[in-house]
């Protein structure tokens, strides 16, 4: 029989017979920050106060608990007042230690105070892939076959963790409540079950093939289509295939991602490509058909025609990415890039200079208007 005296719980606490819950907590609070062991190391005093603080509170934190104090006094709750607390009352404890000294959610109680959900059948997740292919594939549609690792249910056990006949037991260490005392120096705190995981029921021999986890790990092989059109961050789902439900839930989906490479010719934008053509100037001033690539494999002739300049674009209707849902094709532009010769021969130098006199009267007369242009304009800003 233990002898210590017993001090009143209010008085420990310091409120009055009438303190509401809030109150009560509070005071708690204010004598865990003050007694609390961890602040007071090789304290017996101190850790006294601490217990005694525990106990009242666990005792006028609780309606049913607390009216029967106030009536009988100790003798209501016996020497064990932390026998049979609610675990609501427990995961108090765990919070305002929790919030007082930073162990957050150590307990793993929040969020937890359902553990039958646990048991109940479960969606598996979705699970996402990214699948790169070429611009050329981006425009023609593709097959792909891809393997995506993943978690499948357990066929042997249907995702139940256990063998078919087999039944789950009570289980031995929280007998069924999914909850445990955890405890931290003399204080208890509750804390999921270890060994259920929560759920109050273990199995004895659990699914060999899963290891009572209820999935296994697959390579799953998936033939995807890629449709005509497609642009980055295209996403296609595909139902039902991503990781495998527990106990009869159903699996997730599975996103593929789609990425389109860059191209080493082309440039998409929208619908339409872009291609940068080099032409030589000689082909700029007289006009000429190039052969330039088709998307869609091949090549197109393109007429260029005489007196091209830099930068000039030609737009070649219907050449360029088929449109995810309609099918219509985009353009393709072409963008002249006029290369002039760097080097050249004695011999190539007299000709140009026997052209460039030749033409010299229109040069001439091309810089003029330009002159006068410019002659114009200052004249007008002045
Ligand atoms: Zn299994
Ligand atoms: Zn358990």
């Amino acid at each position: 029989m233990a002898t210590r005296t017993r001090r009143d719980y209010y008085e420990i606490l310091g409120v009055s017979r009438t303190a509401n819950a809030e109150e009560i907590k509070r005071a708690y609070r204010q004598a865990a920050v003050r007694f609390h062991p961890d602040r007071n190391p090789d304290d017996p005093e101190a850790e006294e106060r601490f217990k005694e603080a525990s106990e009242a509170y666990a005792v006028l934190s609780d309606p049913e608990k607390r009216a029967a104090y106030d009536r009988f006094g100790h003798q209501a709750v016996g020497d064990h007042p932390f026998q049979g607390v609610d675990p609501a009352n427990f995961m108090d404890f765990a919070d305002i230690l929790g919030d007082l000294f930073g162990f957050g959610d150590l307990f793993g109680t929040r969020g937890r105070r359902s553990t039958r959900s646990r048991s109940r059948a479960q969606r598996g997740r979705d699970l996402a892939y990214t699948l790169t292919v070429t611009l050329e594939e981006a425009a023609s549609g593709v097959e792909r076959t891809i393997r995506v690792p993943r978690r499948e249910t357990c066929a042997s056990c249907g995702g139940t963790g256990v063998p078919p006949g087999s039944v789950p037991e009570v289980c031995p260490v929280c007998g069924g409540r999914g909850q445990v005392g955890y405890r931290r120096g003399f204080l208890t705190i509750a804390q999921t079950c270890p060994q259920c995981n929560g759920q109050g029921r273990v199995v004895r021999t659990p699914c060999s093939d899963c290891g009572g986890r209820g999935l296994v790990e697959r390579e799953a092989t998936l033939k995807v289509t890629v449709p005509a059109g497609v642009d980055n961050g295209v996403r296609l789902r595909f139902s039902g295939e991503g990781e495998g439900g527990l106990r009869g839930g159903r699996p997730g989906d599975l996103y593929v991602q789609v990425a389109v490479e860059d191209h080493d010719l082309f440039e998409r934008e929208g619908n339409d490509l872009h291609l940068e053509l080099p032409i030589s100037v000689f082909q700029a001033m007289l006009g000429t058909t190039v052969r330039v690539p088709s998307i869609g494999g091949g090549q197109r002739e393109v007429r260029i025609p005489a007196g091209s300049q830099p930068g000039d674009t030609i737009r070649i209707r219907g050449e360029g990415m088929p449109e995810l849902k309609s099918g219509h094709r985009g353009d393709l532009v072409v963008h002249l890039r006029v290369v002039v010769p760097d080097r050249l021969t004695p011999e190539q130098r007299r000709l140009v200079e026997e052209t460039a006199r030749a033409i010299g009267e229109h040069h001439e007369r091309q810089r003029g208007s330009f002159f006068e242009r410019l002659r114009r304009r200052l004249g007008n800003e002045g």
